[in-house]
């Protein structure tokens, strides 16, 4: 059985492997994919000391750290139940889809979250060629260009009152006839010189050059009247779901559906800890999944020195 076993291999599970590999204790790591959401990025310029680097140079070089440990790596195996200890110091266990089985003192849940696509002809193509979905990385591309943002909910109207001060124009596309963010976002929004809010409206087409955005088409629901807006780029903020699907039995989740976690990275369930986008730590960005991953992982250490010797 594995002292600590990292379910997730992302920024927060690479970081987590790494300190618990370093009390010297067994640590393993289980992953879909490692690498997780960074290996869809491409210009991270926020990865404090690092001034650019890309997604699957960054989804590599958290791989090779952790391979310079003594770390257990299960790559391309996806968790299906969590089963956790029946008594307290007791072995949780992880199932794998393969059917296999994974024991441990101590679980460390970093399974992440995706972003909701709009799924519009274009938008794959255009993904990170003017396709984005989160401001605080990339709005400073976006400089002095203009730009539309998906989405009248507080994650839609917060990312474009931070855009408005950085592009040119932000015009807001809302499904709904209003928006759903709160009203003093609202007011925010509406005071606002560069921002165009538009309701009752679907995008239905992402358009390119070949190379990058070029504008978008979406269709006014009221008058069922098709429009053009040509513009650089496309935030889309229709949601961040958390990869917490195979958990709903076992650990206690928010509303949203993320695992929710106090200061220290503990769960609801003794021994198990979480850390990274799938927890309810306000702001989903990888050095703050770093430093949470890093936390659970001191925290799983903490518990693993008090249980009794087995
Ligand atoms: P993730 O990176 O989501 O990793 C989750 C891991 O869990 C993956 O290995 C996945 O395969 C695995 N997993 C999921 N479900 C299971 C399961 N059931 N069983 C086993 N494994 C599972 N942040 C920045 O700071 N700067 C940026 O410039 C930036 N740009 C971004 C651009 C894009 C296009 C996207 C999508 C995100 C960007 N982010 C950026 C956000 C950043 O990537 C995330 O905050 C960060 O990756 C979160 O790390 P994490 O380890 O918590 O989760």
């Amino acid at each position: 059985a594995f002292d600590v076993l990292v379910v997730g291999g992302g920024p927060a599970g690479a970081a987590a492997a790494i300190y618990a590999a370093r009390k010297g204790i067994r640590t393993g790591i289980a992953a879909e994919r490692f690498g997780g959401q960074v290996l869809d990025t491409m210009a991270i310029e926020n990865f404090i000391s690092v001034q650019h680097t890309e997604g699957p140079k960054l989804a590599a070089q958290l791989e090779q750290h952790v391979k310079d440990y003594d770390v257990d790596i299960m790559n391309l195996q996806r968790a299906e139940k969590l089963i956790p200890a029946k008594v307290p110091g007791g072995l949780h266990e992880v199932r794998l889809e393969n059917g296999a089985s994974l024991k441990a003192r101590t679980v460390i849940l970093s399974t992440g979250a995706r972003w909701r696509q709009m799924n519009v002809p274009g938008e794959d193509a255009y993904r990170n060629k003017g396709v984005a979905y989160c401001p605080h990385c990339d709005g400073p591309l976006y400089k002095g260009k203009r730009v539309a943002v998906i989405g009248g909910g507080n994650s839609g109207v917060e990312a474009a009152i931070d855009l408005a001060g950085i592009v040119a124009h932000v015009t807001l596309i809302e499904f709904d006839s209003q928006l759903r963010a709160d009203a003093v976002l609202q007011r925010k929004l509406y005071s606002l010189k560069n921002v165009t809010v538009i309701t009752s409206a679907l995008t239905t087409e992402v358009h390119g050059d070949g190379e990058k955005v070029i504008g978008l088409t979406y269709r006014d629901r009221n008058a069922d009247s098709s429009h053009l807006v040509e513009l650089e780029g496309i935030f889309v903020q229709i949601g961040l779901v958390p990869n917490t699907e195979w958990l709903t039995d076992s650990v206690a989740l928010s509303a949203r559906g993320e695992i929710e976690i106090d200061h220290r990275g503990h769960t609801s369930i003794e021994g198990v800890f979480a850390a990274g986008d799938v927890t309810t730590v306000p702001y989903k960005q990888i050095v703050i999944a770093m430093g949470e991953g890093s936390k659970a992982a001191l925290s799983a250490f903490d518990y693993l020195i008090r249980l009794a010797p087995m």
